[in-house]
């Protein structure tokens, strides 16, 4: 920790952990790991290859995410879930990769990329964002079984997402499971095994099980972090711990102003620690004059604005020095505030804390295999 000046220590025996306990959560359906986005944030080859332990199956947004795990050597079951045109849909199948098609033309050039091709298909069922619905269902359904019945293309699944899996009581959610349903049906109405079918996130495997089909998505618990303090997952612990040590210690004077914009003054004689770590790093800044930063067992209130790359936080009167250890977040062993206590104090969700670190952080992998 001499070159970087912040770390993230990433417990990959806590992931294997976490999987297995949503695992238990789901016992009768397949797995799927969910890596995209650098796993949340975690670091994407390093998770996914702990993920093959556990899971049946990796889960990814973008093509290039898919193809860094080949190129990392992976070779287990793949989805890849989001493309635009021109994607490598030849290179994708070469690779082993299963794609998506969400419109009956998407699915046209999968088939024509490649005799390897193997493609599930997505209905939306109500979340509005990816996947085919009303007549564009009926037509990527009609396209499937003409293509496929030309042995153009095998079809190996059907899929969707929940809106608000994480509110379980909205009756939303029941809907869109008879959607997705009916949307199996047509499949076999048109003479096409559906395959592997699947609907249910990290919400949904916690909260219903009628959801879970064939297999499950697991993302964001499985890092050890709840999709919403509503929906908690007693079963999983963070995996993540992000530190860093004080770069300076400071006493400073009452009516002191700390960091740009002035905003906040200090009230008393005080010591002020300067964390060097900052939006730059994917801090949020709207967490300025909110959160909190664990030190020596205690939590200290980040003052003033968020920087860049540094922060300044207030020791009080405690006896610090330059290069003590500071916690941002992690799993509350030293009583440090969770990933969820700064997207309470940054208004967002845990989801975005994680998924934002990049850049400037190490990375440490505990339990690699
Ligand atoms: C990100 C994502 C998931 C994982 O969702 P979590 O809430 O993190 O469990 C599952 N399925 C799809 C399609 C996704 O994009």
């Amino acid at each position: 920790m001499t070159t970087h000046n912040a770390e993230l220590v990433v417990d990959l025996d806590q992931y294997r952990a976490n999987l297995a306990a949503l695992r238990a959560a789901a016992p009768g359906a397949l797995q799927m790991a969910v890596v995209k986005a650098d796993a949340y944030g975690h670091g994407m080859v390093p998770v996914a290859r702990a993920a093959r332990d556990v899971a049946d199956w990796l889960g990814v947004a973008t093509p290039a995410e898919a193809l860094t795990l080949r190129a990392a050597g992976d070779a287990g079951p793949l989805l890849c879930w989001l493309t635009v045109p021109g994607a490598p849909f030849t290179e994708l199948a070469e690779a082993g990769v299963e794609v998506t098609a969400s419109t009956a033309d998407q699915l046209a050039a999968i088939a024509d990329a490649s005799d390897l091709a193997r493609a599930q298909l997505k209905v939306d069922t109500g979340l509005s964002r990816n996947g085919a619905l009303g007549p564009q269902w009926d037509e990527l359904v009609a396209t499937a079984a003409r293509l496929q019945a030309a042995g153009r293309i095998r079809i190996t699944g059907v899929w969707s997402h929940f809106a608000c899996a994480d509110e379980p009581h909205d009756p939303a959610n029941d809907r869109q499971e008879q959607v997705f349903v009916a949307a199996v049906d047509d499949l076999r109405a048109a003479g096409i095994d559906p395959g592997l079918r699947h609907l249910a996130n990290s919400a949904a495997v916690v909260t219903r099980p009628s959801s879970h089909f064939d297999l499950v998505r697991v993302g964001i618990a499985s890092y050890g972090i709840a999709p919403d303090p509503a929906v908690p997952v007693p079963q999983v612990r963070p995996v993540l711990t992000a530190r860093t040590v004080l770069a300076n210690v400071k006493r400073v004077p009452a009516g002191a102003a700390v960091s740009y914009g002035r905003r906040w003054i200090a009230d008393r004689t005080t010591t002020l620690g300067l964390v060097p770590v900052g939006y730059g790093d994917g801090i949020h800044r709207t967490a300025s004059n909110r959160a909190e930063v664990g030190f020596a067992g205690e939590r200290l209130p980040v003052r003033g604005t968020i920087c860049m790359d540094q922060m300044v936080v207030d020791l009080g009167d405690r006896s610090a020095r330059i290069g003590d250890p500071v916690t941002l977040f992690g799993p509350g062993d030293d009583g440090e505030p969770s990933a969820q206590d700064w997207a309470d104090a940054a208004g967002t969700i845990a989801y975005e804390i994680v998924t934002r670190l990049q850049g400037r952080w190490s990375r440490t992998y505990r339990g690699e295999r």
